[in-house]
């Protein structure tokens, strides 16, 4: 099954089993750990010339699901997410700042 953003949004709505009062901390603690799963992928791949594209998928997939599921909790979604972070990268490179630090330039 192919999965539009929208989809894919109701879907992880459906798999949250933490009670409300701890959603978000809960959501966002997974998105760290597996944030650090892909690390560790890629460590793997540098120390151990060990690549495995699938398992990162798999820890990117994760990743996804959290930032959803944060999405979701925030009465956003991910689509929303998509629109505003392609929006503002291409502002970036409109203005040639997409190289650089800071969260508003
Ligand atoms: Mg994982």
């Amino acid at each position: 099954m192919k999965y539009t953003m929208k989809i894919y949004s109701q879907e992880v709505e459906k798999l949250i089993i933490t009670e409300p009062k701890n959603r978000l901390i809960e959501n966002v603690l997974g998105l760290g750990e597996e944030s650090g799963e892909v690390l560790g992928k890629i460590k793997k791949l540098i120390r151990d010339k060990n690549f495995s594209k699938g398992e990162i998928i798999k820890e990117l997939g994760d990743c996804l699901y959290y930032v959803t599921a944060i999405a979701n909790a925030l009465g956003s979604n991910l689509q929303e997410v998509a629109d505003e972070n392609m929006a503002k990268l291409k502002d970036r490179k409109k203005r040639d700042v997409i190289q650089g630090s800071g969260d508003n330039r």
